[in-house]
């Protein structure tokens, strides 16, 4: 599929053009809002911002099921099938018409007043550790992503339903497969790594990172990832995220914690994906098209430059020398390999955000069994954070002391079940196309450790980022890969990678040798 020299839009019909542009500013504005009120709204205005989100919100939802639209949007799909690209984007529109009109209008709103309420109450739960107080309202979250599981309608299982929201391309029984193979691939590395005799010194990150060097050096490494400055925002917030507006608008808000390891990944996961909208093909902007194709590609990229790049000896070979002036007294004395290996530290810990390579999908798949289990009703909300904390014993061999740092940790399950299996996905994917890059491009070692970041984004650029959702997660992966979901590079990678580190003997397993 080749891209447009000419506007697309300018190619439909005028009433339809004029209606997905307006479709599309109302998201756009949404977004650009949302960042808004998270990172540094005044505090009285709050309230307010919320009430004209949830207008934007209305109108948009009318917007999109609107029946002239659809009946424009038939019309096109109808006669366009020799022009891919026009093609795509009825298609994309139809898919939001259809799944529009599955909910009845009155059903959308009170679903959405119950959202704004749980994530304030959940917020004040989490604050007191009290998971009784916010209890209730997620009950009957809950009971509307059951119910919107049957408006959206499924073959298999309703949770199929929830994960196309996030992934269209990906269904329950393809999650169970690979979240099967992630547990076999990583469960005895893990337990492996536990008993190793080598083990990185914990005591390098616990010293003191003032935060003013720690925004310099988050600033400093997501340009020479090449995130595009001219491009985006660089703010803070409680919770990091990207702010996807347009390929000239794509926002990064992070955190500093006291880790400076915590901060400095935190910051390049963000500017990942941000990077993946910046470099998204201009003439796509306004179509529908003009952004990330799923939530599993877009968590690829932000955990490519994270974790395949930012986890990367050959990057700190680069960079290790400016964390060092910047924190003298900290690093003083710290050889880059003392440093890598205590970046690389592989510790079961109770939050999924600032856990390592190897134990993060452990946080989602235990997210992913208990969701899909309180969608079937196989457990109820109250027993939630008995069976968190029991999978957590299971898994990673420790217990939350409280909820505030077990169940209450994420506020995902009040927009829907399947956010959190995306980011496993991301990971395979990343796996993936890392994969691929370092077939196509055999110095990828070389290029990191000399910095030629800019080579390894224009593959991403030209394989990745360009197409937007104007191709599927599967079309790109069959396109890229020449086939479609496999865990064996990632697991493949992460085996070799901790072998080495740890100098554990190579292991022999044939699920993680055949890549
Ligand atoms: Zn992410």
């Amino acid at each position: 599929m080749s891209l447009l020299e000419v506007s697309l839009l300018d190619r439909l019909d005028p009433a339809l053009a004029s209606h997905i542009r307006r479709i599309e500013h109302f998201k756009q504005s949404l977004t650009l809002l949302t960042w808004d009120s998270r990172t540094g709204a005044p505090s009285k205005g709050l309230v307010q911002g919320a009430r004209v989100r949830s207008t934007i919100k209305h109108e948009l939802f009318l917007l999109q099921r609107d029946p002239e639209f659809g009946r424009l949007l038939h019309a096109l799909s109808e006669k366009t099938s020799e022009d891919p690209l026009v093609s795509r984007i009825a298609a994309y529109h139809l898919r939001s018409f259809q799944l529009a009109n599955s909910i009845p209008i009155k059903e959308f709103q009170a679903f959405a007043n119950e959202q704004s309420q749980t994530s304030v109450v959940l917020a004040e739960a989490k604050k007191t550790s009290n998971f009784a107080l916010v209890k209730p309202y997620l009950e009957r979250v809950f009971d509307y992503h059951r119910k919107f599981s049957a408006y959206w309608g499924y073959q298999d299982h309703p949770y199929d339903a929830q994960i196309k929201q996030f992934d269209p391309d990906v269904d329950t029984a393809t999650l169970d497969q690979v979240f099967s193979e992630l547990k076999s691939g990583l469960l005895p590395l893990i337990q492996r790594i536990s008993r190793a005799s080598k083990q990185p010194d914990r005591s390098i990150f616990a010293r003191e990172f003032p935060y003013e060097q720690q925004r310099e050096l988050a600033t400093r490494l997501i340009q020479v990832i090449g995130y595009d400055f001219d491009a985006g925002k660089f703010g803070e917030t409680l919770h990091p995220f990207s702010s996807a507006i347009s390929p000239g608008d794509a926002r990064v808000a992070t955190i500093y914690k006291r880790d400076v390891r915590v901060s400095a990944l935190l910051a390049l996961h963000e500017a990942g994906h941000s990077i993946y909208t910046q470099n998204i093909h201009p003439q796509l902007v306004d179509t529908g098209l003009g952004i990330f194709t799923s939530y599993g590609i877009h968590e690829s990229q932000s955990i490519f430059w994270e974790k395949f790049i930012g986890r990367h000896r050959g990057f700190w070979e680069q960079n290790y020398g400016l964390a060092q002036s910047l924190f003298p007294e900290a690093f003083a004395g710290v050889k880059l390999d003392d440093f890598f290996f205590a970046l690389n530290e592989v510790r079961p810990s109770l939050i999924r955000y600032e856990a390592d390579d190897l134990t993060y999908n452990l946080h989602i798949i235990i997210r992913y069994e208990l969701e899909k289990a309180l969608l079937e009703g196989s457990i109820s909300v109250d027993e939630l954070p008995e069976r968190w904390n029991d999978k957590y014993e299971e898994y990673l061999g420790i217990r939350p002391a409280n909820d505030r740092e077990g169940v209450l940790q994420d506020g995902h399950w009040i927009s829907g079940f399947g956010h959190f299996a995306t980011y496993s996905l991301g990971f395979i994917f990343a796996g993936q196309l890392h994969g691929q890059l370092v077939k196509d491009k055999p110095d990828f070692d070389r290029l990191v450790a000399e910095g030629r970041n800019d080579v390894i984004l224009d593959w991403l650029r030209s394989h990745v980022h360009q197409y937007g959702s104007s191709k599927s997660e599967y079309e790109l992966l069959r396109d890229i890969t020449g086939g479609e979901i496999d865990t064996r590079p990632l697991l493949s990678y992460l085996t070799r990678k901790y072998e080495d580190l740890y100098e554990l003997q190579p292991s022999s397993q044939p699920a993680i040798n055949g890549e």
